[in-house]
């Protein structure tokens, strides 16, 4: 369980402890919560707790020892990709955020697990090198974000190339975020509270700012171009308000499968833990009579530019997403912190990824190059915007 402290490790963890008999959890990880991780290793007693931070390692230690447990603490990114490689492991959830999951997540794609993908911007920022290493290692790659998912269950499975199975598009909904009716005007003083209350999903707060600016669909938009092998032109978004439907495929004798469900990030996941077969995760059924309607629209792309940034990346292609992903990160950061309005999110993006030289990803090291360049640069346009601001 990489990130295990986090929305969707909490998640995990959730559904693994209604199954005791079927999964042993080896491993948990965190990047500086240790109160929480202790808490978790009391519950799931691991053979190894992970703490990213060196530095919290021995609290760690001596919280673990107070309650009599045995598990091991190690710490660091080479503890990460210890746990995430070891050969006890066969399944690896990947549910570290934002870049930092890079490393570890590919380290257990190269060591041929069966990988849970919701580190999106893993496969975003070094696609081809993931994409790989995955077919060198024969690791199997499950969707989490739950419109991957939901398309991995609407295809055939094993499914070659998309032609071959008769797809013409890929539908990948998204809700629109808190702001999808408010005044354009308005979005320049909204606050990070504002835009982490997401009206369906309880989510992390980068991925909840990405939802909020639709980056999250621009990332998912590039994840699964990878994932299906699709090029972006065979990809639509729709704007789904109430998120039931979670992604559709449309196929050339004119039928649309669509997965359906409530927003709740167990299904998903209960969905790749027990595939191919099914288990149950706690979210009960959807009540189509309850719902009521189901709504969609097109995204409107004055309000949504991240949107086309993305799309315009992954047409791009090479180093562009990579460059992308590290210059939303750094803003999204920085909105978080109150130092950049929500509206200049775009305009950070936007700008490095114009300024950012272009490389073909042939290895890890030009990915996390061209990564920690976007990032400069980013760190830039930041005082360049708050120096016009004063
Ligand atoms: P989160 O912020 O709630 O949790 C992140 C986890 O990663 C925590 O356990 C944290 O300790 C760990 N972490 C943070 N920084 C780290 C670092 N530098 N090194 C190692 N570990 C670190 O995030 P989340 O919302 O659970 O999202 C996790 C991933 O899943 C993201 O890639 C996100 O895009 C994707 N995802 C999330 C959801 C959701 O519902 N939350 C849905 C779809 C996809
Ligand atoms: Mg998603």
């Amino acid at each position: 369980m990489l990130g295990s402290t986090g929305s969707v490790g909490v998640n995990t963890l959730n559904v693994l402890g209604r199954h005791p008999e079927r999964y042993r959890v080896y491993a948990l990880t965190a990047s500086e919560r240790v109160v929480e991780l202790a808490q978790q290793c009391r519950q799931f007693t691991p053979r190894y707790a992970v703490i990213l931070n060196e530095k919290k390692a021995a609290e760690l230690k001596r919280r673990l020892c107070l309650d009599g447990l045995d598990t091991e603490v190690l710490s660091g990114l080479s503890g990460l990709c210890q746990v995430a490689s070891d050969s006890r492991v066969d399944t690896v959830m990947a549910a570290i955020i934002g870049a930092a999951g890079l490393r570890p997540t590919l380290a257990a794609v190269r060591a041929g697990k069966k990988v849970l993908l919701a580190n999106k911007e893993s496969l975003v920022m070094a696609g081809p090198v993931f994409m790989q290493a995955l077919v060198a290692s024969k690791a199997q790659l499950l969707p989490i974000d739950s419109e991957h998912n939901a398309i991995f269950q609407c295809l055939p499975y094993p499914c070659g190339s998309l032609d071959e199975a008769g797809v013409e598009k890929l539908l990948l909904t998204g809700s629109g975020g808190p702001f999808r009716t408010w005044q354009i005007d308005e979005l320049e003083w909204v606050t990070p509270d504002q835009a982490c209350a997401h009206p369906n999903w309880s989510m992390g707060r980068k991925i909840s700012v990405d939802s909020a600016t639709m980056m999250n669909k621009g990332l998912e938009l590039i994840e699964a171009c990878y994932l299906f092998h699709a090029p972006a032109e065979q990809i639509e978004v729709l704007v789904h308000p109430q998120s039931i439907v979670h992604s559709m495929v449309q196929y050339c004798d004119g039928s649309l499968l669509a997965q359906l469900g409530n927003p709740d990030m167990r299904t998903p996941i209960a969905h790749a833990l027990a595939f191919p077969g099914r288990m149950k995760s706690g979210v009960r059924g959807l009540d189509l009579l309850a719902q009521g309607r189901l709504d969609f629209e097109a995204p409107d792309p004055e309000r949504f530019p991240c949107l086309r940034l993305a799309r315009a990346a992954i047409k791009s292609g090479n180093s562009v997403p990579t460059a992308l992903n590290a210059a939303n990160e750094v803003a999204v950061a920085a909105f978080l912190n109150g130092e950049l309005a929500f509206t200049q999110i775009s305009t950070i993006i936007e700008r490095v990824v114009s300024r950012a030289k272009v490389f073909e990803l042939t290895d890890l090291d030009v990915v996390e190059q061209v990564d920690s360049n976007a990032r400069l640069l980013a760190a830039q346009e930041l005082t360049r915007i708050t120096n016009e601001v004063n």
